[in-house]
């Protein structure tokens, strides 16, 4: 039995799918966990309600215009609150921050996590965009800083699982499962017009908006596929997919000698968030168990990329490598956005994406001013095809 001393967590974005989680969590484990920092972009009282719960030193609202609410409705709580972007870069550098959980959602979480792993902080990694996006130098960072970055991606956590106690063993391959999310067998006439209402029904998983859609077009599976290269140390064939619906196996690594280690467990997100909490130690919950009679089968399938696009799009993004899976992943939060607010259909994504890797101008060494100017300009380029798609759309409709 390890003996662990109370970890101090900062929480980013804890008023997520992925923040409210950790937090129940923590609760199960008070023991073992002080929450010393909150941070949330809109949702003031939900951040004002686990605040006055959790008492963290200090709590962020990253939209400016919340400030004054924020802090008149903690003005008698011992709880210091600041506002903006930036604060989320000064909090995660306290003295009482041992570990940063970044569980923001996108690019935000970019200069966040870079400041926490110059600063030595252990990171227990959700926020997977940033991994896509510039990898490379989170990767060189963290060395650097001999800093340990600890997956919450549930494929993520099943490969560090199976790689524990195999140091010194490489490995040949590893394979992420993927749900396949509510269109599985589905072919492209179906998707044309499929609906956000239907996109947002994912199957097994309750998760945030942008995730759930990202499950949806298989481009989750992509960014994760990428986020395990980095993690992981691996070249492209050393990563393949394999869609099982019943999300049990949640990821699988294959040794040289050929054998297979898989992690297993119900589709939980609070499973690989407390294992990444308290790592290397397993603290005893009561998470509900497996139980094999309730899965008489388990399925795998090959994806189906034709339909799919977006995971392709994503190998390739990582193959040509520097600014371009930077550039995917921009495009990918913007078509998102659109496709939530019906401005745009499911398998247009797809295109919008193509279409921006496409024109990028490749930096093969990217600096983090090129990761900024990057991101700024496929944002910008994807909302103008959007507009265009839009404008196409009500032509069409019209004539
Ligand atoms: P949610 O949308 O549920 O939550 C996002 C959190 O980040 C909220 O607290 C939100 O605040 C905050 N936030 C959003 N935008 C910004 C911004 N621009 N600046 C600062 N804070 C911001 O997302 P999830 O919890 O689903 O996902 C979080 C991350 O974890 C993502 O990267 C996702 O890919 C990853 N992940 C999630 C899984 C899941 O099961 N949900 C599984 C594996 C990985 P507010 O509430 O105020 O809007
Ligand atoms: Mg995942």
């Amino acid at each position: 039995m390890y003996q662990v001393t109370k970890r101090r967590i900062a929480i980013l974005g804890s008023t997520g799918s992925i923040g409210t989680q950790a937090l129940e969590v923590i609760d199960a484990q008070r023991e073992c966990f002080d929450v010393n920092v909150l941070t949330a972009a809109t949702n003031a009282d939900l951040l004002i309600e686990q605040a006055k719960r959790y008492m963290p030193q200090v709590v962020v609202i990253a939209k400016d215009s919340l400030y004054a609410y924020v802090k008149k409705q903690l003005d008698a709580w011992p709880i210091q609150v600041l506002a903006g972007c930036a604060a989320m870069e000064e909090v995660v550098l306290r003295d009482d921050v041992d570990m940063v959980l970044t569980a923001v959602v996108g690019f935000s979480g970019l200069k966040p996590t870079i400041a926490a792993i110059s600063a030595g902080k252990d990171i227990a990694l959700a926020n997977k965009e940033t991994l896509v996006v510039a990898g490379e130098l989170i990767m060189r960072l963290a060395r650097k800083h001999g800093t340990r970055i600890l997956p919450v991606d549930s494929e993520h956590s099943a490969i560090f699982q199976c790689l524990s106690g195999e140091k010194g063993n490489p490995i040949e391959k590893i394979i992420l499962t993927a749900s396949g999310g509510p269109f599985r067998g589905k072919d492209p006439l179906f998707l044309s017009s499929v609906t956000k209402r239907e996109a947002l029904k994912h199957p097994n998983w309750s998760m945030g908006d942008k995730i759930t859609i990202d499950s949806a077009s298989l481009m989750n599976k992509g960014l994760e596929v990428i986020e395990a290269k980095w993690l992981f140390d691996l070249d492209a064939d050393q990563i393949d997919v394999v869609v099982h619906p019943q999300s049990v196996v949640h990821s699988l690594v294959q040794f040289e000698d050929g054998s297979i280690k898989a992690q297993l467990g119900l589709p939980d997100m609070k499973i690989p968030i407390q294992y990444a909490l308290s790592y290397p130690e397993r603290l005893k919950s009561d998470f509900r168990r497996f139980d094999f009679k309730g899965f008489p089968s388990l399925g795998f399938e090959e994806p189906d990329k034709a339909s799919f696009r977006n995971l392709d799009l994503a190998y390739r993004a990582m193959n040509l490598g520097g600014n371009i899976p930077c550039a995917l992943n921009a495009a990918n939060e913007i078509v998102v956005a659109a496709f939530l607010k019906d401005q745009i259909g499911f398998l247009e994504m797809s295109d919008v994406i193509e279409e921006v890797m496409a024109k990028a101008a490749f930096v093969e060494q990217p600096k983090l001013e090129d990761y900024l100017s990057t991101d700024q300009w496929a944002r910008e380029w994807a909302t103008k095809l959007v507009t265009k798609n839009k404008i196409l759309h009500q032509t069409e409709k019209n004539g």
